[in-house]
């Protein structure tokens, strides 16, 4: 790339000294050109040989991280880097030598810098062994801000539509309850204009308690729960929407030994209300089974179903706020990308896990643990 052997003049007189001084002195301009092409990556970058040892950090790292290049030299980067939480850089640094494979994790820095390390291994020869790492060094100031100013703006905007909406939600109920002088087309017209309002509750309730989550304001409030009454109680509702799309709804559970879970009420019933929401949304014919049973100190709670099941290359991202199937943006499914997401940081609020095993054209299993009170 830099040329090294082009200027060989052919017929000239330099003796082999000479042409040493100039491959050297092209060797030389090599490095300071590939040494400023380093410094000026939009992020700055390390490298460490495969025990970890630094050999090489750019002027921003140095400056990034606050360590002039003598102090970090030849010493293991998850010892001497000014990153905090110190043991997940050591739990990064294994994962890597046990994967060598490209990772990535988040730490705070000097002046309490939000920055993420992504490591990428590098081999010795065309796919050869992996000799070392090199890192890059992202700060994430900006990106923090900018989320938090989208959280900002969520969290007013979903305040400030509560109001309007639940009133009209409210109008309408009292309208829908006087409704036997309406003709029936214009009773219905109610019915969906309820239907639609309630959609729009519901999402702003999730936009709500998402802005509540990342921004660190949930209350959680862990107590002794009975799960099996507090299935029962959810899913009487989910009954009916069911039954209107001739899906049935079974309940399965041991009828002794599932012991109370400790868990919050509202956050439980909210993942059970996404969780078969889902279920009844995208199954069209079938059934849904919701089942439950105990493991070590886990209950565990599955909701299975025979719907369209999910596609392995979105099932990762599924989980991630504002992420909608393919078959949900090409039907004609409401939502808002929200469910599932609340779902999985709720269960994680409570000490638990959710999973999720399906196949494409055979259904889905949502499983959530709580543990045992
Ligand atoms: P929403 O349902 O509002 O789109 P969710 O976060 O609840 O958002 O779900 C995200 C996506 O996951 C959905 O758009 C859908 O594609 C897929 N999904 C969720 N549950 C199921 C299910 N039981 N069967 C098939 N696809 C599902």
């Amino acid at each position: 790339m830099f040329g090294l052997s082009k200027n060989k003049t052919k017929g000239s007189k330099q003796d082999n000294a000479q042409i040493d001084k100039q491959k050297l002195e092209k060797l030389t301009y090599a490095l300071s050109q590939l040494r400023e092409i380093v410094n000026s990556l939009a992020n700055p970058i390390f490298a460490f040989e495969f025990d970890g040892s630094i050999y090489y950090f750019s002027q921003g790292a140095s400056k990034i991280l606050k360590k002039p290049l003598p102090a970090v030299l030849g010493r293991k980067w998850f010892v001497v880097l000014p990153l905090e939480p110190k043991d997940k850089m050591r739990e990064m640094y294994s994962n890597f030598v046990d994967k060598k494979q490209k990772i990535s994790g988040e730490f705070t820095g000097p002046d309490n810098r939000p920055i993420e390390l992504v490591i990428s291994p590098i081999h010795f020869g065309q796919g050869g062994v992996v000799s070392g790492g090199v890192v890059e060094i992202i700060d994430l100031t900006q990106k923090k801000q900018f989320q938090q100013r989208q959280i900002d703006f969520i969290s007013f905007i979903s305040h400030e539509l509560r109001t309007p909406i639940s009133s009209a939600k409210g109008y309408l109920d009292v309208v829908l309850h006087e409704a036997d002088y309406l003709k029936p087309e214009h009773k219905k017209f109610l019915e969906r204009a309820m239907a639609s309002t309630q959609r729009q509750a519901d999402t702003v309730e999730k936009l709500i308690d998402l802005s509540n989550l990342e921004r660190g304001q949930m209350i959680v409030t862990l107590e002794e729960i009975d799960i099996i009454a507090e299935i029962q109680d959810v899913i009487a509702y989910w009954r009916d929407v069911a039954s209107k799309k001739s899906l049935s709804l079974n309940f399965l559970y041991p009828k002794f030994n599932i012991p109370h879970v400790k868990a919050d009420v509202t956050l439980l019933r909210t993942i059970l209300n996404n969780l078969l929401d889902n279920a009844t949304k995208y199954t069209k014919e079938g059934s849904i089974e919701v089942s439950l049973y105990q493991k070590e100190s886990f209950v565990y709670v599955a909701i299975k179903d025979t719907g369209p099941g999910i596609a392995e290359d979105i099932q990762k991202e599924i989980f991630e706020k504002f992420v909608r199937g393919e078959h949900s943006m090409t039907e004609t499914t409401q939502g808002s990308g929200l469910g599932l997401y609340l779902a999985k940081r709720f269960t994680e609020q409570m000490g638990g896990k959710l999973t999720l095993e399906t196949k494409l054209g055979e259904g889905s299993t949502f499983t959530f643990s709580l543990p045992v009170f």
